[in-house]
């Protein structure tokens, strides 16, 4: 068995340890008899499963009280109509637009009311992230929406924008818990798993709790309103249930690791590592204003696109797996996600300067 180093931006890497547990539990989840895969989402024991779940993520994030936590289905994607459907009151939200996930989230709005565009960095190829400080925000806004990471282009609000006292709507699907955050300063956090915490096929929403409500847009379907997911605890009907407790697994390997705190800490020496030599190499370039950056999502260039074909053909035959950009950006990305360990960015740099000697 051969594992590469996975650099795909989702889904993506997860951390072996969870991987090999699974595999130990395939056949018989703790004396069940059955594997996760094939028990009812009604059973004692996959209850245990997702409540531990839900608990150990509202340890890692500290996630007050007054949040519920969700366990959806329909990908981000989806997640981008409920947003609406759930909070547009007044039938008008404000949307930040720092990249094609923002902005399809802000094409939906549009569908359910006036989505006004705040602020937009798409004069430069969504390569920074624009000033938030003092948005054209109206009183009859029902929430500011933002995508924190914005995965594509490779940038990452370092600071949160000035809502002017507004809702803060944050898809966080490419940084779901690569760093500690204050759940308080927002409404309404979610990502789908895919990216930085588990398998495809499921979204955790972190909701305030006077958000849920009867009160959503006429025809918003059932399944929809998040008053129908979170009176049923997420199980209305039948969950992601194999996605849910690989994902469980994960935030026990998270605390494991030392937690958020300890998990920013290391992804900044990751990113570090990569970002270094981007700043100083002579081939390679990253395409995101400095203070911009993520710590997830690397693109970069060599500013020749037959060099950068070169390039990901070689690093493939090298055991660097995904390092393609994003098909509408081009050039190279390497998502370096929690899973992801040191040596792999490590040995990907080492490469990179192989490479730089050789084509310089
Ligand atoms: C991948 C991604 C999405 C889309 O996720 P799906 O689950 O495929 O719908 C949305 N937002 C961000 C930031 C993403 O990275």
């Amino acid at each position: 068995m051969k594992r590469v180093y996975n650099f795909s931006a989702g889904p993506a890497v997860l951390p072996e340890e969870v991987l090999k547990e699974a595999a130990d539990e395939m056949l018989d989840y703790k004396g069940s008899g059955m594997s996760v895969m094939e028990m009812s989402h009604r059973s004692k024991v996959y209850d245990n499963i997702i409540k531990e779940a839900e608990a150990d993520l509202r340890e890692l994030m500290n996630i007050p009280d007054n949040y519920k936590v969700l366990f959806l289905q329909g990908g981000a994607s989806q997640f981008f109509a409920e947003v609406p459907m759930n909070m547009m009151k007044n039938k008008k939200a404000g949307y930040i637009l720092t990249g094609q996930w923002a902005k399809k989230a802000f094409q939906e709005a549009k569908i359910y009311g006036e989505a006004v565009e705040l602020a937009s960095s798409a004069d430069k190829t969504f390569s920074y992230i624009p000033d938030c400080s003092d948005l054209p925000i109206t009183d009859d806004m029902d929430y500011v929406y933002i995508c924190e990471n914005n995965t594509i282009y490779g940038t990452k609000f370092h600071e949160l924008p000035d809502t002017k006292g507004k809702d803060l709507v944050a898809d966080v699907s490419s940084c779901f818990l690569s760093e500690p955050v204050d759940v308080s300063k927002y409404a309404v956090i979610y990502g789908g798993v895919q990216k930085n915490v588990g398998p495809a096929g499921c979204v955790i929403a972190i909701i305030r709790e006077d958000l849920i409500t009867d009160d959503v847009l006429p025809g918003t379907p059932t399944m929809l309103k998040w008053k129908t997911q979170a009176d049923a605890d997420s199980l209305y009907n039948t969950p992601p249930c194999y996605t849910i407790y690989i994902c469980g697994k994960v935030f026990k390997w998270l605390k494991k690791m030392g937690g958020l705190e300890a998990m920013k800490a290391l992804n900044e020496k990751k990113a570090k590592i990569l970002y270094d030599y981007l700043d100083e190499s002579k081939l390679f370039k990253g395409t995101v204003e400095k203070s911009s950056r993520s710590l997830m999502n690397v693109p970069f260039v060599t500013g020749n696109e037959e060099l950068d074909a070169k390039f990901v053909k070689e690093a493939k035959e090298a055991g660097f797996e995904n390092l393609k950009g994003h098909r509408t950006v081009g050039g190279m990305r390497a998502s370096i996600y929690n899973a992801m360990p040191i040596e792999g960015v490590e040995a990907l740099v080492k490469f990179m300067k192989e490479f730089e000697s050789k084509n310089l």
